[in-house]
């Protein structure tokens, strides 16, 4: 079974990566992380907000390399800020794998087991890796 690293950020049951955000219905406003004491931008209350699932996708805003870190993970790793197709700015991990990121680069997130708990589920987070631009 697969459990999520922070069940408060994103689904574990998807097939791929989906966040946990809130839609203002009073503004349009999609929040990630979720906000729940209300809208920062038109001060709508709690009611107005809307649990919603956003794709994991989107475009490299930034990103940094960390090559100094004491404990997990281990060193280098990428630290990527993701500008979500559906407006809010995720942060996460950047694929291994990857040779770099660029800003404005596609991306979207797959799951990657962090760790495997005490009851032998897979403890999973997403990771951003670079995809194909989809071009119209
Ligand atoms: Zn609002």
């Amino acid at each position: 079974m697969r459990v999520a690293a922070h069940p408060e950020l994103f689904d574990p049951d998807a097939e791929s990566p989906t966040l946990r955000a809130t839609r203002c219905a009073s503004c349009g406003r999609v929040a990630f992380p979720p906000i729940a004491i209300g809208c920062d931008v038109c001060g709508a209350l709690e009611e107005q907000l809307t649990p919603i699932a956003v794709e994991a996708a989107g475009v490299i805003h930034a990103s940094a390399t960390v090559h100094r870190h004491f404990g997990e993970p281990p060193t280098p790793f990428t630290i990527v800020e993701v500008r979500l197709d559906d407006g809010p700015i995720a942060r996460g991990m950047g694929d291994p794998g990857s040779d770099g990121f660029s800003v404005g680069q596609r991306v979207a997130a797959t799951w990657q087991v962090e760790r495997v708990d005490d009851d032998g589920n897979d403890v999973v987070e997403p990771v951003f890796a670079a995809i194909e631009e989809v071009r119209s």
